[in-house]
């Protein structure tokens, strides 16, 4: 008879012998359990080896070095957000952390989890994927790592294969000229989740010309996506309402949202164009500091 466990691995070498040896036993692994404990409970009983990953040295490292950041997969957003330097360096990522759930969920959730869980209106993978982030990945054959765009594959899919688990979040530094944004419509104040989302990051020279952007939409598709053409409609302007207006273009021409009780296909299409209109002007004028 199958049965609920609880381990603890003590290294990211046991956490990974202990998923790759599970043969048939289901495993999954535990950081904030803010997903974890509400599926269980609601949509899923089926007995599992439950693997706490969050007291890991790698899970939760934070390291902010000369021209990355590396933000440990199970950190809290609530310690992330009292962290000055990095909501300094990545205020849009902070902000879209500090969207999830209330302060009590944002005591224990992690936007590691948020990127595991893979929901399509996760807050904080459309800025993950805007910011560059590249996810560090522990398993059986060592380490690998896969850009945030290419991390989540289908409505609650990942792309882990067996024996792995997510360490960490790499992610480029901003440089003085650099600046980010997410913003998301939900239909009341809080505790919602996105009918839309935007993360934008753009980077401007001492003309205020766009060099660099990267742009970001959530809940409007099975994932989130990266919008190439968002991003090009930036780059070489002066981020201008043409060159905003442009980028919203793009954001609504890639959504593939669906209709249900929060929004009409066409409303989300319509919402997310403006929520990168909104996201990107931010972004600009922290970029100019
Ligand atoms: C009341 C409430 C409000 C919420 N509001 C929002 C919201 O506004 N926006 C939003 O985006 N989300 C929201 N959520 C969802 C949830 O809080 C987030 O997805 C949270 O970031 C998950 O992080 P966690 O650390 O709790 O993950 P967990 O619940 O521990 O894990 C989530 C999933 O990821 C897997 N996992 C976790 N860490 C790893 C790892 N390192 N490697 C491999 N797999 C891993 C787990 O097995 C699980 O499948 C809400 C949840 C609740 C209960």
């Amino acid at each position: 008879m199958s049965s609920f466990a609880f381990a603890t691995p003590a290294s990211v070498a046991d956490a990974v012998a202990l998923l790759s040896d599970a043969g048939d036993t289901r495993c999954q692994m535990l950081a904030g359990g803010t997903d974890v404990l509400v599926q269980l409970k609601s949509l899923d009983r089926t007995p599992r080896t439950i693997v706490d990953i969050k007291a890991l040295p790698e899970t939760n490292a934070l390291d902010i070095g000369s021209d990355q950041i590396y933000i440990g997969a199970a950190i809290p957003s609530a310690v992330l957000n009292e962290n000055a330097e990095l909501k300094a360096l990545l205020p849009g990522l902070l902000e879209a952390a500090d969207l999830i759930g209330s302060t009590q969920i944002q005591g224990r959730a992690s936007i590691g989890g948020n990127l595991c869980n893979a929901s399509p209106a996760g807050d904080s993978i459309p800025a993950l994927i805007a910011n560059g982030a590249v996810c560090v990945i522990a398993g059986p054959s060592g380490q690998r790592e896969l850009a945030a765009e290419d991390f989540v594959v289908g409505v609650g899919k990942n792309a882990l294969d067996k024996g792995e688990l997510l360490l960490g979040l790499r992610i480029p530094k901003p440089t003085s000229n650099t600046g980010d944004a997410y913003l998301r419509f939900i239909p009341r104040t809080e505790m919602d989740i996105a009918v839309a989302g935007c993360g934008v990051r753009v980077d401007v020279d001492g003309n205020g010309v766009c060099t660099a952007a990267r742009v970001a939409i959530g809940a409007v598709a099975p994932t989130a996506l990266l919008v190439p053409d968002a991003a090009a409609a930036l780059i070489g302007s002066k981020l201008d309402d043409d060159a905003l207006a442009a980028a919203g273009a793009a954001c609504s021409a890639a959504a593939s949202p669906i209709s249900d009780k929060r929004g009409t296909v066409e409303y989300r299409q319509k919402v997310v164009g403006v929520l990168c209109r909104r996201a990107a002007a931010i972004a600009r004028d922290r970029a100019r500091g």
